[in-house]
């Protein structure tokens, strides 16, 4: 199966409500061509130091998302274009996101990052610290960011049910804040869940977003990546 044809598969498999995030990371310039020459305008990376290069060796009108956690030091590279981060997992974070949208006249969307899985080492806010940020007026004075959903990554297991249960915990979630009041500048319209093993699953949850790498791409090498 070529890139191509992952594509349109998958593309056969996803609502229309429903957005595919091509992710590239590690994959070369060409092997994106590929994606692009099929029609793919969406790509994910997880890497500011992979991004910016393929941003600028690439065709302008492709929509770059970041999904992999970020220092801050690092946001600078990428907000003179970024479409979305998906991966705000502070709100340090998400101030130093600010703060340069502002250098570049920008206004830059993001997603906060909720942690849903079991394991420890995943990154993202609580539930608790959501409504805690709202309480604090956390956001108020963030004028050039937009947040326009919620991101998460279920647990890397086999067990269907397990993931099933915390993909509906993050819509549940996304679903009480919309009823919530929250500060002006955070709607609940975004849903980024979802990756090649488990995108069905996450769909049928009310994903918005599936970011889908190994099923379009292959599986990756990382030693290539160096
Ligand atoms: C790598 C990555 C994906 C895609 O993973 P696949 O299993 O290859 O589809 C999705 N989301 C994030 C945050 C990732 O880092």
């Amino acid at each position: 199966m070529s890139v191509k044809d992952n594509i349109n598969n998958i593309r056969g498999q996803i609502p229309a409500r429903c957005k595919l995030i091509a992710v590239s990371k590690t994959h070369s310039i060409e092997t994106i061509k590929e994606a692009y020459d099929s029609g793919q305008r969406v790509f994910g990376e997880n890497k500011v130091q992979e991004l910016t290069p393929k941003y600028e060796a690439l065709p302008k009108d492709i929509e770059w998302h970041m999904i992999g956690h970020m220092q801050s030091n690092k946001v600078k590279y990428i907000a003179p274009f970024i479409h979305l981060i998906h991966s705000v997992d502070s709100l340090s974070l998400l101030k130093e996101i600010d703060k340069h949208a502002r250098k570049n006249n920008r206004t830059i969307s993001c997603l906060l990052q909720v942690h849903i899985a079991e394991e420890e080492t995943k990154f993202g806010f609580s539930e608790a610290e959501i409504f805690q940020a709202f309480n604090d007026g956390a956001f108020k004075p963030l004028t050039n960011v937009k947040v326009t959903g919620l991101m998460g990554m279920a647990t890397f297991t086999d067990d269907k049910d397990q993931v099933r249960k915390e993909f509906s915990s993050l819509r549940q979630l996304f679903e009480k804040l919309k009823v919530s009041e929250m500060p002006s500048n955070v709607v609940m319209e975004e849903l980024s869940m979802g990756m090649s093993g488990d995108y069905d699953i996450a769909i049928e949850e009310g994903s918005t977003m599936v970011r889908v790498g190994s099923a379009i791409f292959g599986e990756r090498s990382y030693a290539a990546q160096k």
